[in-house]
């Protein structure tokens, strides 16, 4: 027997609807790139995403055609996919971090037809627009005003552009199944790897971050999403906030302490996101210049893991709750979230902050396990470690052109490269990444874990650790630290900061200090470059 219910179909052009419709005033301000605070609200940008969707769609712009955007978060960022997703094209979001060589390959691999650029970022377009094959228009989110000259064929000034149509046009109809967005992953090797999210994976992924143990929005909210739209599907708040009615304050091209903190407190921001230096940069400028936080409630902080510093300056300074948060490209991104379950109310300091240090549990909509090497389950003991898998509807079933298929088990489980245990309660933690956890005579090191406590020292900014090899134990860690500014704290004095800390077999051989650590475009410590780095060098132990 069959339910008979409607069959509605999950498609972004509906959340857009809602928002216009029930939330018609909520607010989204931006920082533009070209330098003022710009306003404006639901109501409005629905109707020019309309019209940018008419546009498109007299471009010959249609179903399943990649339209890519290079672009900070502002609200054109969010009408350019409002109105891609509304005709059943698909937003292409480009990192501008990554090499331009690696942007030309990922936009031809893509097939990219349109593309939607920033003034800033229109020198790298620029450099690479020879390679582009598939590319048949670009168009510069401005106005006439700030046009700028260029080089480039078949450019378009976006607001002179999207002048040429009215809003009088319907979104388009089709199956919730179909793709509405692509971002690639960063890919340590090999070529990035293409992950298509559809209508529904957003829709049940922006329902899910929804609930009260995981993002919990609501209409009352003011978010800041600092996370790049470009980095990991922008933690699908441009979805999620909408369909809450919560209104949105984006940062444009500024995310600096200063910056930031002016943000928040001129538009009393109540929510926010970001990767872990991010909010280090905010911590820092506040240490430095003073001030509050007067309405920011809570924090989600993901993408690596928050050091306990940064949850204790927040928490016992400044009262945000902060959310410690997992997840990935694949996953639309959300996996974990580090909420409390009454299992463990009133917990209080330290205890507390070493609950905060794991990564949480799963909202409804994500189911995971550890496996071990013969890919049988590990206990939840919160100890044992193995290779962590998710399933879930916001889960990618396979990567675009099917690369990287052995990443996708049987009965649904996708291998995340991720090393984590899971305690009695259900809380995950990730112990590293399964290429940079440390074998040190058997036995594994979290790398995180002791990078982790490394920062908590005052004189430390920074800190990285990676596997070197070693005659009798196979690897022994290294400790790299980027002192703070005017600081010079000696070995001794950290490796002393460390003992009693973590297990004596734990303990770095060696530590190391240097100006900067190597970081990928998405804000990550890149362990292979800094393992290359230091290739060759000898620890005292050795
Ligand atoms: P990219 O791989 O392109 O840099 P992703 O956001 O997809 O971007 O990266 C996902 C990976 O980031 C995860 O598999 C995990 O290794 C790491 N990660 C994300 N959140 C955390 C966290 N809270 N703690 C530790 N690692 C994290």
């Amino acid at each position: 027997m069959q339910g008979l219910m409607q069959p509605w179909p999950l498609l972004c052009s509906k959340v857009i609807d809602h928002a216009a419709i029930q939330h018609p005033h909520r607010e989204i301000v931006s920082r533009s790139v070209e330098g003022p605070i710009h306003r404006t609200d639901y109501r409005t940008v629905r109707s020019r995403s309309l019209r940018l969707a008419k546009r498109l769609d007299r471009e010959g712009i249609g179903l399943g055609d990649r339209v890519a955007t290079m672009a900070w978060n502002t609200w054109r960022h969010l009408e350019c996919w409002y109105g891609i997703v509304g005709i059943g094209a698909v937003y292409h979001t480009l990192n501008p971090r990554l090499f331009p060589e690696q942007i030309a390959w990922i936009m031809n691999d893509a097939e990219d037809r349109l593309l939607f650029v920033d003034l800033t970022f229109l020198p790298i377009v620029e450099a690479i627009a020879p390679q582009l094959a598939s590319l048949e228009k670009i168009v510069v989110l401005t106005d006439a005003a700030h046009m700028p000259e260029s080089s480039l064929a078949n450019l378009a000034c976006y607001e002179d552009w999207l002048a040429e149509a009215d809003d009088d046009f319907a979104w388009k109809a089709f199956d919730e199944n179909t793709a509405a967005g692509m971002c690639y992953t960063s890919g340590t090797t090999g070529h990035p790897k293409g992950v298509v999210y559809s209508h529904r994976s957003n829709i049940l992924h922006s329902m899910l971050a929804q609930q009260p143990d995981a993002m919990g929005l609501s209409s009352r909210d003011v978010v800041l999403p600092i996370v790049p739209l470009f980095h990991a599907n922008g933690w699908g708040l441009a979805f999620t906030c909408p369909m809450a009615g919560a209104a949105m304050v984006m940062p444009g091209p500024k995310m600096d302490g200063a910056s930031v903190s002016e943000m928040l407190v001129s538009e009393k921001v109540t929510f926010s996101a970001a990767v872990p230096t991010v909010w280090l940069m905010l911590l820092q400028h506040l240490e430095k210049h003073g001030g509050a936080l007067p309405d920011l409630n809570r924090v989600v902080i993901g993408g690596s893991a928050c050091p306990r510093a940064v949850t204790q300056k927040f928490q016992d300074d400044y009262g945000v709750q902060v959310i410690h948060a997992w997840g990935m490209t694949e996953m639309s991104p959300l996996g974990t979230l580090c909420t409390i379950k009454p299992e463990y109310a009133g917990l209080e300091g330290d205890a507390l902050l070493d609950l905060e240090m794991k990564q949480g549990h799963p909202p409804f909509g994500v189911e995971m396990k550890v496996t071990d090497d013969s890919d049988a389950d590990t206990p939840w003991d919160g100890r044992t470690f193995g290779r962590l898998k998710v399933r879930g509807p916001s889960v990618a079933a396979s990567y675009y052109k099917g690369t990287g298929a052995e990443a996708f088990g049987a009965e649904g489980w996708f291998d995340t490269g991720d090393v984590a245990h899971i305690d009695p309660h259900g809380y995950m933690q990730i112990t590293d990444r399964a290429k940079d956890v440390i074998k040190s005579g058997g036995e594994w090191i979290s790398t995180i874990d002791l990078e982790n406590l490394a920062v908590g020292h005052p004189d430390v900014a920074e800190a990285a650790v990676i596997g070197l090899p070693h005659p009798r134990w196979d690897e022994r860690p290294l400790l790299v630290i980027v002192p703070k500014e005017g600081r010079d704290p000696g070995k001794a004095e950290i490796l002393g900061f460390l003992e009693g800390k973590v297990a004596s077999w734990w303990m770095p051989d060696d530590v190391v200090f240097v100006e900067a650590i190597p970081h990928t475009a998405t804000g990550k410590i890149q362990k292979m470059a800094l393992r290359e780095q230091f290739r060759g060098y000898s620890l005292p132990s050795a």
